[in-house]
């Protein structure tokens, strides 16, 4: 048998980028012989075992053959026969399909070499079509790697507006697609995932809500500048349902995140981001009340971890945040100081305790308006 290192470790390391995760193509096994070595079978019918020590992934090569609508519907043939260059061509991209030995030779049956130094994301066959995540992985692997001059090869472009044209879409699961979304939120270029998912006609049926974000050249700049996914994500939002009232809006987000199966956190942020993204910006022009106001609402004397997140969303979106990130997180930490018990021996209890609280806090702000906090 030979074991030959391919996908995205061979391309990243051609690339100069960092490999996180290693996948392994085993050429000549049978599956008794990979047990017999000590590997771990992933699943019953599935030909890929972890590595007892490493926990990388081994794949016996394999052929496939399309078997029904979606990302599952597949028939996988693995056979001690088969060859490496029959299981790479089953592959989305040429420069996916590369495959290196043990001694650093690579086989590149498909150009994938030439792809990488030509800045080419091409697709292997016609069997491309086959798949309908590889529109998503394609506008993923284009948002990773534009900033290096990359593009999508005109062929491949039509073949994602075919397979966008039919129903194969619907049948990605809400998870795969989140998957693959939440990726790109973190690649160098997010806007390009979004950018290229509308070329393909592919976001009408994804995520139709956000058309009116990526029409908007001003959306587009300000997810591209560097910032957490959750805070590009929160962004993006924003500029989806800006038409809507505030009401309105957050039901949007709401729905919007239940149906593609968004975790909490980018949830979450996204709703506090659109709500108080003014009041944020505008935190000097604040009066007192409008600063308790804008803490409380937040929750950030119990939890602040969002505040950074939150500024890092507004330095995006706003021209001045420096007063902002100077003087919130003061004013925090001195209302953290009240101290209740000493308002509880003065003998204050009940709905006069909340109140004697809220005036207190009142005046801290004020202080902080005054400039003598
Ligand atoms: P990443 O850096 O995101 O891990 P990757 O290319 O390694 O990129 P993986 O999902 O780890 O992506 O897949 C490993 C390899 O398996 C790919 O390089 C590609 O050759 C193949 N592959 C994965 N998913 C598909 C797919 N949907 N269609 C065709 N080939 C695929
Ligand atoms: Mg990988």
């Amino acid at each position: 048998m030979q074991t030959y290192l391919v996908g995205g470790a061979v391309r990243d390391s051609l690339l100069g980028y960092p490999v996180y995760d290693r996948d392994w193509v085993v050429v000549g096994a049978t599956p008794e012989q990979m047990l017999q070595q000590g590997f771990r079978p992933v699943g019953k019918d599935f030909p890929v075992f972890i590595h007892p020590d490493s926990g990388e992934e081994y794949a016996l090569a394999r052929t496939e053959r399309k078997s029904g609508k979606g990302y599952a519907g597949f028939c996988y043939f693995a056979s001690p026969d088969v060859t490496l260059e029959e299981d790479l061509i089953r592959r989305d991209l040429t420069i996916n399909a590369m495959a290196m030995d043990d001694e650093g030779n690579i086989t590149d049956p498909y150009n994938g070499l030439r792809d990488l130094q030509q800045k080419v994301l091409r697709h292997i066959s016609p069997a491309f079509s086959e798949d309908p995540l590889r529109v998503l992985r394609v506008a993923r692997f284009q948002a990773r790697y534009a900033n290096l001059g990359f593009t999508i090869a005109p062929q491949t472009v039509r073949l994602m507006q075919q397979l966008a044209q039919g129903d194969e879409l619907e049948h990605l699961t809400a998870e795969r697609v989140w998957q693959e979304f939440q990726r790109a939120l973190g690649e160098d270029s997010p806007e390009q995932f979004l950018v290229t998912l509308m070329q393909a006609n592919a976001l009408v049926k994804l995520f139709p809500e956000l058309i009116p974000a990526v029409n908007d050249p001003h959306t587009l700049t300000a997810i591209s500048q560097p910032a957490d996914p959750r805070v590009r994500f929160a962004i993006l939002l924003r500029s989806a349902f800006a038409k809507s009232p505030s009401e309105q809006r957050n039901q949007n987000i709401r729905t919007f995140c239940d149906e593609h199966r968004t975790p909490n956190a980018y949830r979450d942020l996204a709703l506090q981001f659109c709500s108080h993204l003014d009041q944020l910006c505008n935190y000097p022009q604040l009066d007192a009340i409008q600063r308790l106001e804008l803490i409380r609402n937040l929750d950030l004397l119990r939890r602040d971890e969002h505040l950074k997140l939150l500024f890092q969303g507004c330095s995006v979106i706003c021209n001045e945040t420096q007063s902002v990130e100077q003087q919130l997180p003061q004013l925090i930490e001195s209302l953290r100081q009240i101290n209740p018990k000493a308002l509880m021996d003065q003998g204050f209890k009940g709905k006069a305790l909340g109140e004697a609280i809220y005036r207190t806090q009142l005046a801290i702000c004020q202080q902080q308006i005054d400039g003598v906090l």
